[in-house]
């Protein structure tokens, strides 16, 4: 791929080309025609909002040897060979070079420029500098030399030291807006010969956020190998999704439809969209739902599903489809009285996370019913060892540890929203001090515990854990009381990782009674034994 660098062909050469920073390129050509030269600026805004361009540009002009209303002339000397020009340095505070450059930029700060008026020192991203290289700097600034000019740029200022602000003049770069940025890309396309939709400019605008290099770095790759760029080639590029499928699915949440939501989810699931493009799309239109008058929806329930969405963005670290947490989040929100869903069989009171987790089963099944079986059948054979094992060793103590230890988990990650939404909807039957034996009512949730298992161990520290469904915990609590009245006894079988080693268990003596066995394992309200 071959990138045009549109940003540095484009880059303004004089402050007329400045677009976005009016008030800023006012004051700054004013100091000029008025020969008010301060020794020390700070250019402070986020990134791509033009400020090197601005310090360039501003260097350029104060060396011009004949400045006219404030612009450089073009034409002198200076301006000719303003690009090799050694009395404009510039250093870069983020690289590890700064602090060396510092050093020698304070040695040689002395010596009177080669040929310009003035020797100009552009820092960029001056946060990024060492204690002593703060240091060094504001020994500079306390008695600056009469031809040296500072120009720091910063997008956080809130990490320059006060003692270096307090000598400069300060200067805020706002992000560009929206139309400025449009009108930059039509004309660039216009001059580069690009054919550009309406639609995707607004979506390269969307995604640069108020930056013109981001804007144009965008425009840069996505014209590298074609001259036709519209909606699909952004999205298929950058992630991004369409503003309609944003809209449609805040409609179908006012409107409590169920499948919209669904529909939409699911496309996104099998494509390339990135679901924090996604999330921000949400929030973005949300935030302007909660200004507008025909809500459908609370403005509670507008601030709660925007603080839900970021949650998700926030403890995202788990290998799973986002767009399924997606889908939860959102299905929290629709009113289980009055869900709207074609599907005449579905209990329209069902609760709704749980429409969803049955969804997925099925759809999985559709996508691979034979890869799906294996799994079954690995996660069955874990699943059996581990509930052997735990009937070895188990204890009502435990037990009752156990479930005290899995609402401590639910306690103390209120924000991990997966988590969360497993562990709920699950109870502890059996337990060993080593291994837990979770029960759950649908298939759905015993699939993502057993799948993410490792997940969960860790915040339990290390304690083992398999999950089997409800019925399947009644048949197999029957099993092992038949088994125990027949005189069956249970040794630690090895896991499946460890195939090649057997632990050998001292042989169990049975002494008690069947029912105190069962009672010494289940809890009070579990246990049936006629
Ligand atoms: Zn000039």
């Amino acid at each position: 791929m071959e990138y045009k660098v549109l940003y540095r062909k484009y880059r303004p050469d004089n402050f007329n080309n400045i677009v976005g920073q009016d008030y800023t390129i006012t004051i700054l050509k004013n100091a000029i025609i008025n020969k008010k030269i301060a020794h020390a600026y700070i250019f402070n805004g986020p990134r791509g909002t033009g400020k090197t361009s601005t310090a360039k540009v501003f260097a350029k002009t104060i060396n011009c040897e004949n400045p006219q209303n404030g612009e450089a002339c073009g034409k002198c000397n200076s301006c000719l060979n303003i690009k090799n020009n050694p009395d404009i340095i510039e250093i870069d505070a983020a690289s590890n070079n700064g602090v060396d450059e510092i050093r020698e930029l304070i040695n040689n700060i002395k010596i009177a420029p080669s040929y310009s008026k003035y020797k100009v020192y552009i820092i960029d991203e001056v946060h990024m500098m060492t204690q002593s290289a703060f240091n060094a700097l504001l020994l500079t600034l306390e008695e600056p030399p009469e031809h040296v000019v500072f120009i720091l740029a910063t997008t956080n200022i809130e990490s320059v030291p006060i003692t270096i602000l307090s000598r400069c003049q300060k200067f805020d770069f706002k992000k560009i807006s929206n139309e400025v940025i449009k009108d930059r890309i039509n004309y660039i396309c216009k001059e580069e010969k690009i054919n550009i939709t309406p639609e995707a400019v607004d979506e390269i605008t969307y995604l640069s956020e108020g930056g013109m290099r981001d804007a144009l770095s965008i425009l840069d790759q996505l014209s590298s190998d074609t001259n036709n760029i519209d909606i699909d080639l952004i999205i298929n590029n950058f992630g991004s999704v369409p503003n309609i499928v944003i809209d449609n699915i805040i409609s179908a949440v006012e409107d409590n439809d169920l499948n919209i939501i669904k529909d939409n989810i699911n496309k996104m699931k099998n494509s390339n969209v990135d679901y924090k493009v996604f999330i921000k799309k949400m929030i973005d239109k949300l935030s302007l739902k909660a200004f507008s008058n025909d809500n459908k929806i609370s403005l509670d329930k507008i601030k709660n599903l925007v603080f839900d969405l970021v949650k998700i963005i926030n403890n995202y670290n788990i290998n799973i489809n986002p767009f399924i947490l997606i889908e939860l989040t959102l299905l929290e929100y629709l009113d289980n009285e009055n869900i709207v869903t074609d599907k005449k069989e579905e209990n329209t009171k069902i609760i709704s996370r749980e429409i969803i987790l049955d969804e997925n089963k099925s759809q999985e099944k559709e996508k691979n019913e034979e890869n799906k079986t294996n799994i079954s059948k690995n996660n069955n054979e874990f699943v059996k060892i581990r509930m052997n094992n735990c009937f070895v060793n188990a204890k009502k103590e435990s037990l009752k540890f156990a479930k005290e230890n899995l609402k401590k988990i639910i306690e103390n990650n209120l924000d991990n929203t997966f988590l969360n939404s497993m562990l709920i909807d699950s109870s502890v039957v059996v337990a060993s001090d080593d291994i837990y034996i979770l029960s759950c009512k649908l298939d759905s949730t015993v699939n993502l515990i057993n799948l993410n298992k490792t997940m969960i161990e860790e915040k339990l520290n290390n304690v083992k854990i398999a999950a089997i469904t409800d019925d399947e915990w009644l048949s197999e609590k029957q099993i092992y009381i038949n088994n125990i009245k027949n005189g069956y006894n249970y040794e630690i079988k090895p896991e499946i990782e460890e195939n090649n080693k057997t632990i050998k268990k001292e042989e169990k003596i049975i002494e008690d009674s069947i029912e105190d066995i069962a009672e010494k394992i289940f809890s009070n309200d579990k246990i049936e034994i006629e």
